[in-house]
């Protein structure tokens, strides 16, 4: 099958290759339709080496699933890949053309955003380090492996109160309060009652694998510290397509219907991006309803 260029028309164009993006070009691809999955290769959970609670796939390397899952929706004769990244998608009569950094472009029917999110870290040293490998935002994906050990939860703001509720059903908690909250008389209470202990002075490092280290001297080590970032889109494409968004407790996301569609016709998204938070398993079931509904869109929109 000749490449996909601008003048030849896609039936649909994926942005971002990851869990999402693949699971929804897997659909379209099953449908016989023509796609192109334009990626630029920054998986959020690069920084791990070990993926959880994907079912069937637990504990392997992030990267081994998406390769195997790529190769998987390559061996399709009507998909194409590229090793790009996409700065622009704009509305056409036919559907709407994307362009690349890399000064290349090429039009589609139907677009599905799958670009995820970026973390933002709060700036305290050895925090961004230490990422994905001792500390960490997801219980449920690291938690497990710290075997009950003592865990930390480094505040950011408000949020972060969950994080110190939630974080006692995998090992003996202290809440780093940072500076960075504020807490109530009946949020004391509360952490009081889940068996957290509070830790107001300023953290100024992070060091070993998980010690904070503190601005009196004291030095806390860790089986895991656990922070929430602030997320942000990982593209602003969607922003400038005129999508809506809504407001989630790490950051905004986009808003979709039960279809994945977003509130501009045509212009479907899943996974991170779209969903005030997510994992691999809902990225792929996100992905898989947007291939779908974009196939739908193809038949009958
Ligand atoms: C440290 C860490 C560990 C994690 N561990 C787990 C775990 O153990 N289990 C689990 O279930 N979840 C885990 N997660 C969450 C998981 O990484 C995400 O939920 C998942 O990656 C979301 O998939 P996605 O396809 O939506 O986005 P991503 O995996 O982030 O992929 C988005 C893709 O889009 C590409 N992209 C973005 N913009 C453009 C553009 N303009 N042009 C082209 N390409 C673009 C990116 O480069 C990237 O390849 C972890 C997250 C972090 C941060």
């Amino acid at each position: 099958m000749p490449p996909i260029d601008p003048v030849s028309l896609a039936d649909a164009a994926v942005i971002g290759g990851s869990y999402a993006g693949l699971s929804a070009a897997l659909q379209l691809a099953r449908a016989r339709r023509r796609v192109v999955v334009i990626d630029a290769g920054q998986r959020r959970n690069r920084f791990a080496s070990a993926s959880h609670g994907f079912l069937g796939q637990d504990g392997r390397s992030p990267g081994e699933i998406v390769a195997d899952a790529r190769a998987q929706l390559l061996a399709y004769p009507n998909v194409e890949w590229r090793d790009a990244t996409a700065t622009q998608a704009t509305a056409t009569a036919e559907g709407f053309r994307v362009s690349f950094a890399q000064g290349t472009a090429l039009s589609a029917r139907k677009l599905v955003l799958a670009t995820g999110v970026i973390d933002g870290l709060p700036p305290i040293e050895g925090v961004a380090a230490r990422w994905g490998q001792h500390v960490f935002h997801c219980p449920y994906c690291h938690g497990y492996e710290l075997d009950g050990g003592h865990i930390g939860v480094l505040a950011v703001g408000p949020v972060s109160l969950h994080h110190a509720l939630m974080l006692p059903d995998w090992g003996t908690v202290t809440f780093f309060t940072n500076e960075a909250i504020t807490l109530s008389e009946s949020d004391r209470a509360a952490l009081d009652a889940r068996g957290v202990t509070l830790e107001p002075a300023r953290v100024v490092a992070i060091e070993d694998e998980a010690t904070v280290a503190l601005a009196d001297g004291r030095r806390v080590p860790l089986a895991g510290l656990f922070v929430a970032p602030r997320t942000q889109m990982a593209s602003p494409i969607a922003e400038a397509l005129g999508c809506a968004f809504d407001d989630g407790p790490m950051g905004p996301y986009l808003r979709v219907d039960a279809m994945q569609q977003t509130s501009v016709p045509g212009v479907f998204a899943c996974g991170d991006a779209a969903r005030a938070a997510g994992n691999v398993a809902l990225a792929v079931g996100d992905g898989a309803m947007a291939g779908a509904a974009a196939h739908r869109a193809l038949m009958f929109g």
